[in-house]
């Protein structure tokens, strides 16, 4: 299990043209603007739980960060960030 970003749309204003979590993803291709929606969208298969993305938008609290099935990649968006995922974890694996 580990960690990865979402986004809430109700909360990400990506349509007012912010693009702050996708400038600092260290990721490529990992956050996304996704062009319909005109929301930030966070690739899970690619994240690796560093929270860089949350800390950027913290004005407007738009991601936050949840467990993820490792073996089903299901995001478990009930469930609170774990402990396992720090970032020298995230980036070891
Ligand atoms: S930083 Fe926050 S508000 Fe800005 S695009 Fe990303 S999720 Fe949306
Ligand atoms: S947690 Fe890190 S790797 Fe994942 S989307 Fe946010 S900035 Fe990118």
């Amino acid at each position: 299990m580990y960690n990865v970003a979402y986004v809430h749309d109700d909360k990400c204003i990506a349509e007012k043209g912010c693009r702050l979590c996708i400038m600092y993803c260290p990721e490529a291709d990992c956050i996304l603007l996704d062009t319909e929606k005109m929301k930030a969208s966070v690739v899970t298969s690619r994240c690796k739980g560093c929270d860089l993305c949350k800390v950027v938008c913290s004005t407007h609290q738009a991601i936050s960060m949840h467990p993820v099935n490792s073996s089903t990649g299901e995001i478990l968006i009930e469930a609170k960030e774990t402990q396992a995922a720090g970032m020298g974890q995230a980036y070891a694996g």
